[in-house]
């Protein structure tokens, strides 16, 4: 993907901060962090949303935030972190190319759960939820 940023950020052609890298991942501090240390972790491979990286690649990403959180974290002091995919553009997902974002937490920051994203939680019905969670299952077995 050449109009992609991270993709060329892979390729050497534009510069990041990169912390760690292996075959299938990166990761490198945000450009335009939400707080010191944001971090992003990437397949190096260009996938747009979670659901289209293979499963084995998906592994590696979690594998390199997995491995990240406490160095991110620690190098800035941080007591916690969060750490989320905005997964699509209705989501928030402005770079078209999955990618973690590992945000360390104080207790000063004045931020909030991710749970405040949304505004009121909706009222959904015992069955409709039955059903939602029939549908995914009969999805996710097939
Ligand atoms: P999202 O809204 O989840 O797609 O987040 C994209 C993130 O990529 C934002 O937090 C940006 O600050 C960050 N970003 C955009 N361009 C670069 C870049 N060249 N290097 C590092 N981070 C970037
Ligand atoms: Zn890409």
């Amino acid at each position: 993907m050449d109009d992609c940023i991270f993709c060329q950020i892979v390729a050497g052609d534009i510069p990041s901060r990169t912390v760690y890298e292996d075959a299938t991942t990166k990761a490198f501090l945000d450009a335009n962090p939400l707080a010191p240390g944001h971090t992003l972790v990437i397949p190096k491979d260009h996938h747009e949303h979670v659901q289209d990286m293979p499963v084995g690649v998906a592994g590696d990403v979690f594998a390199t935030v997995h491995r990240l959180v406490a160095p991110v974290q620690d190098a800035v002091g941080a007591e916690g972190s969060t750490v989320a995919f905005n997964n699509g553009e209705v989501a928030g997902q402005e770079v078209p190319h999955a990618h973690c974002h590992i945000v360390p937490r104080f207790t000063e920051d004045g931020s909030a759960p991710i749970h405040s994203i949304f505004g009121e939680r909706p009222d959904i019905a015992d069955d409709e939820l039955d059903d939602i969670a029939g549908d995914i299952a009969d999805d996710v077995s097939e």
